[in-house]
Parts: C-alpha cells; sequence; structure tokens
C-alpha cells in the first residue's frame, strides 16, 4: 500500500498516524496549526488536550475505566504514552497536558515513517487518508464536505439531552403509552400534575448554566435556536413562558392514563433494544451536570435517576454518520476517505483516541466488525446504522451494551459483567484474528 495521509493532528490523528508508521506504512501528517489556529487550541503541539486533563475513570466498572481496557488489547498507542504522562487523580487518568502533548509530538516526529507536514487542508484529497479535523475543523474544510455531502450533513454544535437508566426509573408513575395509541407502546411517560409542572419549570429556570469557552459564548450569542428549534436548550424555551414546555414537547394530549389527563409528560425516548436506557426527549441542556441531577430529578418518575450520560450543548463539527458513513468509516461519497474523531459523531477524548485507532486499523489490516458486547464495537455500530434518526454525537455509556443474560439488581456487580464480558468478547475476537 503507498502512502496515507492523515489530516489534523490531534487526538484521533496522532493516534491513527503512530498505528500506521509502526505497521510500516508511509504516513503524511497533515497539521494547520500554528499557521491557522482553532479557536480553542493554543499551542503547535500534537494531541493538545482543549479543556480537562482528565481521560476519566479507569476503574472497571466505569464505561470511561472499560472503554480504555477495550483500546490496550486494541494496541493503543496514545494511552501508553498518557499513561507515562498522569498526574495523581484518584480513580481517574489525568495527564501533565504539557508533557503529554510534548510526548506525543516527539514520538510522531522521531517516527521514521512519519512526515509532519504544516499547513490547512482545503480539499479532500484523493489517495486514502483518515479524516481527524475534529470538532472545530476550519471553515474551508467544512465548506468542502457541505459542497460534497450536503450542507445539511455537517453539524456545527450538538445538542445532547441526558440519558438515564431504565432500572432506576420508577414504574409506579412511569408509563407506556404511544401518542393516541397509533403504533407501539415504545415510549415511557413521565406525567406532571400542575404543581410538580410548575416547580420544574421554576427550577429549570433557576438551574446554573455551565461554563462555557469565551468563543463558544461569542459562537451561541450569534447563533438563532429559532432555525434549530429541536436543538433549543430545554431552559431557554421555558424562559420563553412558563407554559410553553407544557403546550410543545411535554404536551400531554393523547397520553391520558388510567382515565386521568397528566398536567405535562415529559416522553422517554430507548436507546437501545434492550430498553436499558432511555434518553430525556426535548432536554438538550447547558445546565452543570449537578444541576441537572437536581433539576430532572424533579420530574416524576425520575427521583432516583441513574444518569448514563448527562446533556449538553457545545460548538462542535460532526458528520451526520449515519447518513454519510459506509461500514468501513469511509465517506459513502469519497470512499477513500475514512472519518474519525469528533468529526465522525464520538464525543469525549478517550472516544476520539478509540475511532482513530480503528480507523487505522480497518485501513491496514481491514479489521472485522467488533463484538457487540463492546463499547468499541458498539460505537462502531452506531456511527453506521441508517435506521439511526436525529443523530446525536456518542460517548462511552453501558446503555450502549446488550443487556446481560441474567439480569443483576446489583449496580456494581452488573457494570463488572458488562466489562469483563466485554473484555472476553473482544479477547477470543483478537485471539481467531491472531491464528
Ligand atoms: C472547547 C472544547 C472542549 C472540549 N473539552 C473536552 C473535555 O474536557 N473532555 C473530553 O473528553 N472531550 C472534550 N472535548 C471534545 C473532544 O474530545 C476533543 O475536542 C478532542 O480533542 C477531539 O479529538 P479529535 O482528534 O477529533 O480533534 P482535535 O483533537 O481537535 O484535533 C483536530 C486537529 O485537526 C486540526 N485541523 C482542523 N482543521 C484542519 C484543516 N483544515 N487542515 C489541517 N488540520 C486541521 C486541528 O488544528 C487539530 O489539531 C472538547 C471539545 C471542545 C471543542
Amino acid at each position: 500500500m503507498g502512502g496515507i495521509k492523515v489530516i489534523g493532528a490531534g487526538l484521533a490523528g496522532s493516534e491513527a498516524a503512530l498505528y500506521l508508521a509502526e505497521k510500516g506504512l508511509q504516513v503524511q501528517l497533515l497539521e494547520m496549526r500554528p499557521g491557522t489556529m482553532t479557536p480553542a487550541h493554543r499551542t503547535d503541539l500534537a494531541a493538545e488536550l482543549v479543556c480537562s486533563n482528565s481521560l476519566k475513570s479507569t476503574r472497571l466498572d466505569t464505561p470511561s475505566g472499560l472503554l480504555k481496557e477495550e483500546l490496550r488489547l486494541l494496541g493503543s498507542r496514545l494511552l501508553t504514552i498518557a499513561e507515562s504522562c498522569a498526574v495523581p487523580a484518584g480513580h481517574a487518568l489525568a495527564v501533565d497536558r504539557e508533557l503529554f502533548a510534548r510526548s506525543v509530538s516527539d514520538q510522531l516526529e522521531r517516527q521514521p515513517n512519519i512526515e509532519l507536514v504544516r499547513g490547512e487542508v482545503t480539499r479532500l484529497p484523493s489517495e486514502p487518508c483518515i479524516l481527524c479535523t475534529g470538532p472545530l475543523t476550519s471553515d474551508a474544510l467544512a465548506r468542502e464536505l457541505q459542497a460534497l455531502m450536503g450542507a445539511e450533513q455537517l453539524c456545527f454544535f450538538d445538542a445532547i439531552a441526558p440519558i438515564v437508566s431504565s432500572d432506576s426509573l420508577d414504574f409506579t408513575k412511569v408509563y407506556s403509552k404511544d401518542r393516541y395509541d397509533k403504533g407501539e407502546p415504545d415510549y415511557l411517560n413521565c406525567p406532571f400534575n400542575r404543581d410538580e409542572y410548575y416547580a420544574f419549570v421554576e427550577a429549570l429556570l433557576e438551574g446554573e448554566k455551565h461554563q462555557a469557552h469565551e468563543f463558544e459564548n461569542e459562537f451561541f450569542r450569534d447563533l438563532d435556536f429559532s432555525y434549530y428549534e429541536n436543538c433549543t436548550p430545554v431552559e431557554e424555551l421555558a424562559r420563553r413562558g412558563i407554559d410553553t414546555l407544557r403546550h410543545g414537547v411535554m404536551r400531554p394530549m393523547g397520553l391520558e392514563h388510567g382515565g386521568v389527563k397528566p398536567f405535562a409528560v415529559l416522553q422517554l425516548r430507548t436507546e437501545n433494544r434492550d430498553r436499558t436506557a432511555f434518553n430525556l426527549v426535548g432536554c438538550q441542556t447547558m445546565l452543570r451536570q449537578s444541576e441537572q441531577q437536581r433539576v430532572f430529578r424533579l420530574i416524576p418518575g425520575l427521583e432516583q435517576a441513574e444518569f448514563l450520560r448527562y446533556g449538553s450543548i457545545h460548538r462542535n463539527s460532526y458528520l451526520n454518520a449515519p447518513s454519510v458513513l459506509a461500514p468501513n468509516l469511509t465517506l459513502r461519497a469519497a470512499r477513500n476517505v475514512f472519518v474519525a474523531g469528533q468529526l465522525s459523531g464520538v464525543e469525549g477524548y478517550v472516544e476520539c483516541i478509540g475511532t482513530g485507532l480503528l480507523a487505522a486499523k480497518i485501513l491496514s489490516e481491514g479489521i472485522p466488525m467488533l463484538p457487540p458486547e463492546t463499547i468499541m464495537g458498539q460505537l462502531w455500530r452506531r456511527l453506521i446504522d441508517p435506521s439511526v434518526h436525529n443523530f446525536q454525537p456518542i460517548n462511552a455509556n453501558y446503555g450502549l451494551l446488550p443487556a446481560l443474560e441474567t439480569p443483576l439488581r446489583d449496580k456494581k456487580l452488573k457494570k463488572e459483567s458488562l466489562s469483563r464480558r466485554s473484555l472476553t468478547a473482544l479477547q477470543q475476537l483478537l485471539g481467531e484474528l491472531d491464528d
């Protein structure tokens, strides 16, 4: 195989470049910094962490801990570098960010099979390449992608609603029903009475927002959410009027239950076939995570909710992956272009490293689909599943995984079993591939 271009020396691109080069392939790594900076990066170093220095938990009873173990089995280079730059952070893998970025940059520079080329890429190459330009992909390249696939296939911010586990819901209050009983009762419904609804709206309005970056504040100040009604933060909708939610996303019509018409209803939509995880429809939010716990637990039936993922709204360039990606993570409209990192539709440092590694392994070894029991296997499946509508970026969470054959009530045991099952399945696949 000839040379491979990797575009973007961030987390995904650095991982992909190191993996390919160590396999003996010639790599041209193209990075626009420092000539053209993103609004968040400050240096010309590869793999610069633009915000937190934490790569989250290493515990095997957490989804991020499991994801790290999967990446270790798959041969991640950046994870090993991160561990060598670790700073004390309890069960989390946190790094000295400067040391980490310098160490990655040094390894890239020392690798004889990698040529690092500085300069903004504005056109997609015709050779095999992995596109890893991240959540702040430059404008010119974003325009090129839009021209290739259609403007609507590239989003510029994400609006994510929280996901809760089904076994934390109070089913004495929550009921299954489709509006006007038109279809299967796929949705779960949380009914509010008048007092509960107004208490919830009040709490939403008082809720403290997370601290956005200055450039994000500017971006959202200029953004007209009325063009993106489905992405408007729930607290912004509530600000339009105390009854806006119950006349809109929380309207109770057709959701009567046991002869009672609720004052308002929050619907929960399933995240997986096993119905172990549900998202709060219309509850994309800019509230801090601790505030999300406080406010969303006021919803009847969610008093003890376990949050598998928190809601968020960020500046983020990402593809409408299920519509535009082929099963091997190439663009359907340009089959030489593999996509990885945040641009491909995953969210989070380790998820970006993971998809960089995955794209490199698909491109260089044609690795088959990973087992459904693994987080990486599920991230891959979600990115290419054409039945997914209203795609939102995905991160590692246990809600992605199929339910255990024998349900376990103990949450810790359940998580450990899910993790053990994943690693066994992955080891088995890798063993078969080695034979
Ligand atoms: C402001 C912000 C804060 C974040 N904070 C966190 C956090 O705390 N924790 C977390 O888990 N995730 C966070 N994320 C999400 C995500 O995990 C990180 O952005 C992560 O670095 C993305 O990895 P990546 O490899 O996809 O992109 P990046 O690491 O951003 O790498 C992309 C690279 O491509 C380069 N590039 C862009 N366009 C071009 C072009 N046209 N030509 C050549 N090079 C180009 C960029 O300069 C950059 O070096 C954050 C995202 C943003 C935007």
